[in-house]
């Protein structure tokens, strides 16, 4: 008999008709955003469950599951919407989908850093109320060639991001907690410390994982050690930034341009941000590329599978 398995969100069709072939499988067909009851209600008589970031599957969650779930495939390489230790106490293994779209975020992560550093939103509004005259001094930006790019995280994208910005010309500079090899620095430098890292950044580039320990990690304090002016963009996860504090910031000039692809909340965002010209703000679209979009779910098809038929995969997390 095929395994029963609850998709949470729609997938692109080919990834749907893989999943119907090989399981039997619960789809969302009207890709409705399920609360956290309808999730658990769903999840009855299921042997895993195929999850989107859009769900927090908190302790709660977990506890509330039925006993048959013994797998929650992630599909997305972050997994802060799941408690994974929650799951691993009720011998759930959670898994996510790294490397197929690390690309495709760095590409995103290049576009915020152009979009805020060239001014594009700015630029975007003028064209399209047909009510802008060129002139030497008309909406000057900054020039990525010679800035310095503070990388905080520089895991699978950071480094891809880092490729990316040498062709620019920046200058790499990056923080992880541990230092990386010589090879995988690609002559970028290494801080010990947030403060060290911050005070070179013209432009930040956050790319870790949102973990209690990264959470708010742009607050109040730390805008404080950035060079006035500095530009601070984001697309690893909203919760790495106060959004008050942010805000401020822009408003004061400390901060020069913003450009952000994740929010606390989102759909939702600051109110903040909407009103600031010198916010380059995306809808989450780091891996929203067709070939990206089917990698990730045919990872996530596979890492469900691989649990289920051996109670073992590579890309388990917990
Ligand atoms: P990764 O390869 O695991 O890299 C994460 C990096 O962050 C590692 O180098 C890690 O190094 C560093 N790090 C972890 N905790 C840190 C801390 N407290 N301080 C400083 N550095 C820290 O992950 P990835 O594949 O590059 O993905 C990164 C994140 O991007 C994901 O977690 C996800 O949230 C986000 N993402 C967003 C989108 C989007 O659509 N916008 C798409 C994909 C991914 P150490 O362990 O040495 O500290």
């Amino acid at each position: 008999m095929k395994k029963k398995v609850l998709i949470t969100r729609k997938l692109l069709r080919s990834n749907e008709d893989r999943a119907n072939e090989l399981w039997d499988a619960k789809l969302n067909l009207n890709d409705e955003v399920y609360s956290q009851q309808k999730l658990i209600e769903l999840s009855q008589g299921c042997d895993g469950i195929l999850s989107s970031l859009t769900e927090k599957i908190d302790e709660k969650v977990i506890k509330s599951l039925p006993s048959t779930i013994k797998v929650i495939s992630n599909f997305a390489v972050g997994f802060g919407n799941i408690d994974i230790e929650a799951a691993k106490k009720k011998n759930i293994v959670v898994t996510n989908t790294p490397d197929v779209l690390t690309d495709a975020t760095a590409e995103i992560a290049m576009l915020l850093i152009l979009g805020a550093c060239r001014r594009a939103a700015e630029g975007i509004s003028y064209v399209k109320k047909e009510n802008w005259k060129w002139s030497a001094d008309f909406l000057i930006g900054k020039q990525l060639n010679g800035s310095r790019l503070g990388i905080l995280g520089m895991g699978r994208i950071g480094q891809a991001l880092a490729k990316l910005a040498k062709v620019f010309g920046m200058e790499i500079h990056y923080r992880n907690r541990s230092k990386l090899s010589k090879e995988k620095e690609m002559g970028a430098k290494y801080h010990e410390n947030l403060q060290s890292l911050f005070s070179v950044s013209d432009v930040l580039a956050i790319c870790c994982p949102a973990t209690n320990e990264t959470k708010n990690i742009i607050n109040k304090e730390t805008l404080e050690y950035f060079p006035t002016g500095a530009i601070i963009t984001n697309v690893a996860r909203g919760d790495m930034i106060d959004d008050d504090a942010l805000v401020q910031a822009l408003v004061n000039r400390k901060i020069y341009a913003i450009g952000l692809d994740v929010y606390k909340g989102e759909p939702k965002i600051h109110n903040g941000y909407l009103n600031q010209p010198n916010a380059f703000i995306l809808p989450h679209l780091g891996s929203a590329t067709k070939k990206t979009r089917t990698d990730m779910a045919d990872l996530a098809i596979n890492n469900l599978n691989e649990v289920l038929n051996t109670g073992k995969c590579t890309n388990r997390v917990n």
